[in-house]
């Protein structure tokens, strides 16, 4: 089933490449998550080691401060051992002296151990060089006050070892100072690195969140678009863009479950070229290519925007005609189609020919399912072939013997004229009130060489389409003036005949001349022709339509509007047209007996002809009842197979000479 795989590829498709995605931005989002992490950890450490820097400083000025405190201390100590003569208390101070000067050469030891800059270096051994100084004074001192020799002791002291003493605090001092300076810088360098470092990172983060964001959306751009055109190609043909069979299956069930419910037909059409292959093997695939391709622009051009058009692959084409009421619509479009394939091709500078044979197959009577209609089609398509090529097969043979009937019918159409096939038969109108025929309505035959004598309804469509109306019309005019003629000289001066004028032929530029020839030709006097015209020609363009009539008129004929009723013409519309007889329809006529409404209207009908001056005529009057309800209404004068069928010319004479009052036993009735 690779129908239903292809269903279920394309469905998982999009869905595949969308969870790709997915996961792709996702990976994208934590790796830049990951980064910034790393980044702020970094920082972290970044921070600790400047910390550890700022620190070291503290210490260095936590030394510089104790060295300054205990030489102060000393320098006091020493003051105060050459003022006391209690020998405990003197031990006491002297063991306290030394213990500061202990001190004072740890923290030394310490700060030197310490990484220095040159300043504080320079600072130290200046210091040491005036310890040097001081200790050798201070030594002194302390042996005076240890042989209690105090005064000369506090002479040494005031005059030498406190100055060299103050020389080493102010030294102290400078050190203090410069630790103090250097661990300010320090911090304020690490700050300012650590403001930079964090700009920097807060930058590339955003910058890549940004990045990552903008790739996401473009990739995201791409592959829908990419997934789209994928779906496209799946379903559409690649050189034609047509859709293919699987979408054609699709649009064929959509429209299937519209006629369905409708209750409409369609009509599939298998299309296939006559002579591709030809055309493949001796002028090469490129060729064949550009025939395709034309083939499909004018497809599509011969059908409606709504109707399927699509390839099955290689030559063969498939067209669905829906909303069709009958199936002589879809012969309509098929006939369209195979003239505008003959015409010539241009390609790669060489004119080609080529025709297509079509297969028919028309829902439901070829089938309800969208693979049976194709599979109907495509065998008729083969009949088609075989039968000939540049034609058109229908897949049901009913059908199939209509069509070509009809074909047959349309060929023999185009000689009936010149082979006099056409003829009148007559059919009387009976005035109610004289009992006798009025009007002969002639009424066109064909009387076909092998199907006998056919009426209207199977040929007067083809003639009027194929405009071959108006010469026929032309001809039946003048035989129809004949016959009159013959008739009024037989003694039946009143009798008028009445001849159906249809659209085109009263639109025709010749229909005046037509009939000022005809009746001069027969000598039958104007006023004994009649001209039916149908509603639907005083619905056009009424000026023109009036113009026309007065012409007719002036020549002395008189105008009968036929069917009426059918149309949309009210009485008070036809009161601007200079008509003189009223023909109402059979419609109305069929069941007067029994519609009350009906009965009404053509009570009213008859009132406002009266009214209007116009005689009226009930058509199709075809029962007894019809006939007495028509004249108890006072209708004057009826047509219809009661009174006699259309009969030919020579036996209208009969008929003329009745008198119907007597035939139909009317004499003991009053009409009301
Ligand atoms: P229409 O002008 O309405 O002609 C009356 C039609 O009703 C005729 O059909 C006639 O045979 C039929 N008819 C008459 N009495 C009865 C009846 O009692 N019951 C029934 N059921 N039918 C009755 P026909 O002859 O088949 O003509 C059909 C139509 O063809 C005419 O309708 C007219 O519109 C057209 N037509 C006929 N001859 C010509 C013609 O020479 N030229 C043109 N342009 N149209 C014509
Ligand atoms: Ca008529
Ligand atoms: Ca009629």
């Amino acid at each position: 089933m690779p129908a239903h795989s292809e269903t279920t590829s394309r469905q998982l498709r999009p869905t595949a490449w969308g969870a790709a995605l997915l996961a792709g931005f996702i990976t994208q989002l934590l790796l830049i998550l990951f980064v910034t992490l790393i980044a702020l950890q970094q920082l972290g450490v970044t921070t600790d080691n400047l910390n550890a820097v700022v620190d070291v400083h503290m210490r260095k000025q936590n030394l510089t401060k104790t060295m300054l405190n205990v030489a102060r201390e000393r320098t006091l100590i020493m003051l105060t051992l050459t003022k006391i003569g209690d020998p405990f208390e003197r031990d006491d101070l002297l063991t306290q002296f030394n213990e500061k000067g202990t001190e004072y050469a740890v923290a030394r030891q310490s700060l030197q151990d310490m990484p220095l800059s040159p300043r504080e270096r320079k600072l130290i051994t200046l210091q040491q060089q005036l310890i040097k100084i001081a200790q050798p004074i201070q030594t002194q001192v302390i042996d005076l006050i240890s042989t209690q020799h105090n005064l000369e002791a506090e002479q040494i002291a005031i005059t030498r070892a406190i100055p060299t003493q103050n020389q080493v605090l102010a030294v102290l001092f400078q050190l203090d100072a410069e630790t103090q300076h250097v661990a300010l810088a320090a911090s304020r360098k690490a700050y300012e690195a650590q403001k930079v470092a964090r700009f920097w990172m807060y930058l590339l983060c955003g910058a890549a969140l940004l990045v990552g964001v903008i790739v996401a959306a473009v990739v995201l751009r791409y592959t829908t678009r990419i997934s789209r055109e994928r779906e496209h190609l799946a379903i559409h043909d690649a050189l034609t863009g047509l859709p293919n069979r699987r979408l054609l299956l699709e649009y064929l069930e959509q429209a299937l479950a519209h006629a369905r419910r409708n209750k409409t037909l369609i009509g599939v059409l298998f299309i296939d070229l006559d002579n591709f292959k030809r055309v493949n093997d001796t002028l090469g695939h490129a060729v064949g290519d550009q025939l395709i391709c034309h083939v499909a622009r004018r497809l599509r051009a011969a059908v409606r925007n709504e109707d399927i058009v699509a390839r099955l692959g290689g030559d063969e084409f498939v067209v669905v005609i829906s909303d069709v009421h009958a199936a002589s619509q879809v012969l309509h479009v098929v006939d369209k189609i195979l003239a505008v394939m003959v015409a010539p091709y241009q390609i790669a500078e060489r004119e080609l020919f080529n025709s297509c044979s079509v297969g028919i197959g028309v829902y439901p009577t070829d089938g309800t399912s969208s693979s049976d209609l194709l599979k109907n089609a495509d065998t008729a398509m083969y009949h088609a072939k075989s039968s000939g090529k540049n034609r058109y097969h229908l897949y049901d043979a009913a059908m199939n013997a209509m069509a070509e009937e009809q074909l047959q019918l349309d060929t023999d159409l185009h000689y009936a004229l010149e082979r006099n096939e056409f003829v009148f038969h007559y059919q009387p109108q009976v005035n109610l009130n004289s009992g006798r025929t009025d009007t002969v309505e002639a009424l066109i035959r064909w009387n076909h060489p092998d199907k006998g004598l056919l009426s209207p309804a199977a040929f007067l469509d083809m003639l009027e389409d194929t405009g071959e109306i108006i010469p026929v019309g032309r001809k039946l005019l003048g035989t129809a003036c004949a016959q009159g003629a013959r008739w009024h000289a037989a003694g039946f001066n009143d009798l008028s005949v009445a001849i159906n004028v249809s659209s085109k032929e009263f639109w025709h530029q010749d229909l005046l001349a037509n009939v000022h020839d005809a009746l001069e030709r027969s000598g039958l006097p104007p006023r004994s022709l009649q001209l039916e015209l149908t509603e639907g020609i005083l619905m056009g363009d009424m000026d023109v339509a009036v113009h026309k009539i007065l012409d007719l008129k002036a020549m002395g004929v008189s105008i009968a509007i036929d069917d009426f009723g059918t149309g949309y013409s009210s009485l008070a519309h036809l009161k601007r047209f200079p008509l003189d007889v009223l023909k109402i329809d059979r419609y109305f006529i069929k069941d007067i007996r029994h519609d009350s409404v009906n009965e009404a209207l053509v009570i009213s009908i008859l009132a406002l002809c009266n009214g209007l001056n116009l005689d009226t005529v009930a058509e199709g009057v075809e029962t007894r009842s019809q006939l007495d309800v028509l004249r108890k209404i006072g209708c004057p004068v009826v047509q219809g197979y009661l009174i006699s069928r259309p009969v030919p010319a020579d036996d209208v004479m009969a008929l003329l000479q009745r008198d119907w009052l007597q035939e139909l036993d009317l004499h003991s009735e009053t009409p009301a």
